[in-house]
């Protein structure tokens, strides 16, 4: 399957099928028929399971390769680590035209797009998405970043990939939990604006989970055509994109109480995000209660969090205070994704902060 982002002469093809891993180095002869080396980074866990895969084919096609790889987790997204895969990149020699492969999940699409962006103001890009988050979210459209101390993803970029290869079936070695936080996100693409979407998942969702490959192709491809749609309208996040932050301010406050840490994944935070959002819709008058239920109701069924882990303490006002960070209050009012049912989301001003604590302490209270 092919999904086109259309974005002009920065337009590029997202590739979804099996076993695309081992055709890299053909693919990217076509996309860059001047390639003849490539700087390949990933992380220790993939690349004891894909590296060679992935360097076979690019020896094939006479495609010249060094390769990097950082720990495995989140903490790679850093300063030093960026400055050594910088110094390493410039150390192998890489040109204007000499790809950088990201081969792996959202940390290592980040990081070594960033890394892409800024060497040499700019070196191609092919990102290898390993993870279903990184194949439907994080590997389109182009925002590359590293962590500060100061909070997540401040430091970065806007950089457009040349190519993105959705091998499917690296799928069949990611953990359950992984698989689940990246359906998160692919679910959200049905909140937003797509509600037959939702139906199919409620209908398909527990098979795709369990393995189903022409189950997971499709999802991927239909959720790599609404996120390219999104970015074609608005690539750099002034209106429209904006909507991808659906359940994202609950759960980016959650993540930031759990220290973004594995106690609780992006897409479990986006999750229990989503449900509140919906629960923050309806308290607004704007969704029926029945939607909400349905939203709870599915995440429930395939496994997903929906509610804060009970055990913890959570303190409302904290989480208020992440979220006020986040975002612009002005008279106690702010900014939120909400919906009118699913399938129908947008933007709205002046939600008030008061409602918003009803619905943090109907959950966590
Ligand atoms: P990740 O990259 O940390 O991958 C999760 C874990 O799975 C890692 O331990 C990794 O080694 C392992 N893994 C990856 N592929 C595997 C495979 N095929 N088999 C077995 N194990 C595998 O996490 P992620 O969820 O992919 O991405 C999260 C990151 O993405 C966050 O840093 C987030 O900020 C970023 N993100 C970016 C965007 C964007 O638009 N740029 C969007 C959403 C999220
Ligand atoms: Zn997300």
């Amino acid at each position: 399957t092919r999904v086109d982002v259309a974005l002009g002469a920065r337009g590029y093809p997202i590739l979804i099928g099996p076993g695309l891993r081992a055709r890299v180095g053909t693919l990217i002869r076509e996309a860059l028929p001047k390639a003849r080396r490539a700087f390949v980074v990933t992380d220790t866990r993939v690349a004891a399971l894909y590296q060679n895969d992935l360097t076979t084919g690019l020896e094939r096609a006479d495609v010249a390769w060094t390769l990097h790889a950082v720990p495995a987790g989140e903490a790679s997204k850093s300063f030093a680590h960026l400055e050594a895969l910088l110094e390493a990149m410039l150390g192998f020699g890489i040109e204007r035209g000499t790809p950088v492969i990201a081969l792996g999940g959202g940390v290592v699409g980040d990081l070594a797009g960033f890394a892409a962006a800024v060497a040499l103001r700019g070196v191609p890009l092919v990102q290898i998405p390993t993870t279903l988050l990184s194949q439907v979210d994080s590997s389109v459209g182009g925002k590359t970043a590293i962590n500060s101390r100061h909070g997540k993803n401040l430091i970065g970029a806007f950089h457009q990939p040349q190519l993105v290869l959705a091998d499917t079936e690296t799928l069949n070695t990611l953990p359950r939990r992984e698989l689940l936080a990246g359906y998160a996100e692919t679910a959200k693409y049905g909140l937003i604006g797509d509600a037959p979407f939702w139906d199919w998942l409620e209908a398909h969702g527990a098979a795709l989970l369990d393995g189903d490959p022409a189950l997971r192709a499709e999802a991927i491809a239909i959720s790599c055509r609404a996120k390219a749609a999104v970015v074609a309208a608005d690539e750099r996040e002034a209106g429209q994109r904006a909507l991808l932050n659906l359940g994202h301010t609950f759960g980016h406050a959650l993540e930031a109480e759990t220290g973004y840490g594995p106690d609780l994944l992006h897409g479990e935070g986006v999750s229990i995000g989503m449900v509140m959002a919906f629960d923050l819709s309806h308290r607004l008058g704007l969704c029926a209660g029945p939607d909400v239920e349905r939203v709870r109701r599915h995440f429930e069924a395939v496994g997903l969090p929906v509610r804060p882990d009970p055990s913890r303490a959570w303190n409302i006002d904290r989480l208020l205070a992440h979220m006020a960070k986040d975002k612009k209050v002005e008279d106690g009012r702010v900014t939120f994704v909400v919906a009118d049912g699913i399938g129908h989301a947008h933007v709205k001003r002046d939600v008030p902060m008061e409602t918003v604590r009803n619905t943090l302490a109907a959950v966590v209270g």
